[in-house]
């Protein structure tokens, strides 16, 4: 295993496009998925299953996991305990025990939120690098509007989200914003993009055969694949949002959405 290993966060708020950069992330040859640590506490105790279907003792994965961890001393049921405590070692400890188990050096960590990033563990072990992709807010309001959510609510999370990935990400030395739409438009160039910024090359599959790899993750959104109509701009809510909810979106989330722009052109040519 190439010491250190590459910690890939994903940033973002919910059905914001985190799942579909997850999902052709992990297609690559060299990356897992572990979906949001926070969910592995619930998986251990047996409130919430595998993606695979599989519950904790039963997925071989996991089970590998679980097996590194010994020899380290650990169970992943103490996982939960330690990130509530802000214990760095058994955390360090958990990616290691990935890391050793799945025989790749890329590890992408979806909790979404940026207070996740404070409890990685990095060098001499580790590489931090984080990713923020975010939506219109009038997509963003579209999707909750269609699902039946709050749209005021999904908007003051958005206009908070935006702000906390923003300042958490401020002096961070390796992150990338980037919009959906744009990474929609020319997924090829923005998968460059990310891989580089983690020290990898593409794989000239990976945007041909994503969603072909099974995840073991817990929690997180259950996406088929479907890459016809998964990788494509938002384009539905320009017509179809209505009045109130488009006015929300422009007033709650116009601000954030200008401040996660100018963050996205100033790294452009990472
Ligand atoms: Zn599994």
């Amino acid at each position: 295993m190439p010491t250190p290993a590459t910690i890939l966060s994903i940033l973002g708020l919910e059905h914001s496009g985190t799942t579909l950069l997850v999902r052709i992330l992990h297609s690559h040859p060299d990356a897992v998925s572990i979906g949001g640590m926070k969910n592995l506490a619930d998986f251990a105790t047996g409130r919430r299953a595998c993606s695979c279907g599989a519950s904790y003792g039963d997925c071989p994965v996991w089970l590998g996991v679980e097996s590194e961890l010994q020899k380290r001393g650990r169970q992943l049921s103490q996982l939960s305990d330690a990130i509530k405590t802000g214990d760095a070692a058994t955390i360090g400890d958990f990616f290691a025990s990935v890391a050793a188990s799945s025989h790749r050096p890329l590890l992408i960590e979806s909790s979404r939120q940026p207070s996740y990033l404070d409890l990685l563990p990095g060098a001499p072990d580790f590489r931090a690098t984080a990713i923020h992709i975010f939506k219109h807010p009038g997509a963003q309001a579209w999707s909750a509007h269609r699902a039946g959510r709050s749209v005021l609510r999904e908007m003051r999370h958005y206009r908070r989200r935006s702000h906390a990935i923003l300042r958490r990400l401020s002096d961070h030395p390796a992150a990338l914003h980037i919009g959906h739409d744009d990474f929609c438009a020319d997924p090829d160039i923005h998968l460059r993009r990310i891989l580089a910024l983690a020290g990898f090359q593409p794989d000239p599959q990976q945007l041909e055969t994503w969603g072909e790899k099974e995840m073991h993750i817990i929690g997180g959104n259950r996406m088929k694949r479907d890459r016809s109509s998964a990788i494509k701009t938002d384009a539905a809510w320009r017509q179809s949002l209505p009045l109130v909810p488009r006015l929300l979106a422009r007033l709650l989330g116009g601000a954030p959405y200008r401040r996660n722009l100018a963050a996205a052109r100033a790294c452009a040519d990472l």
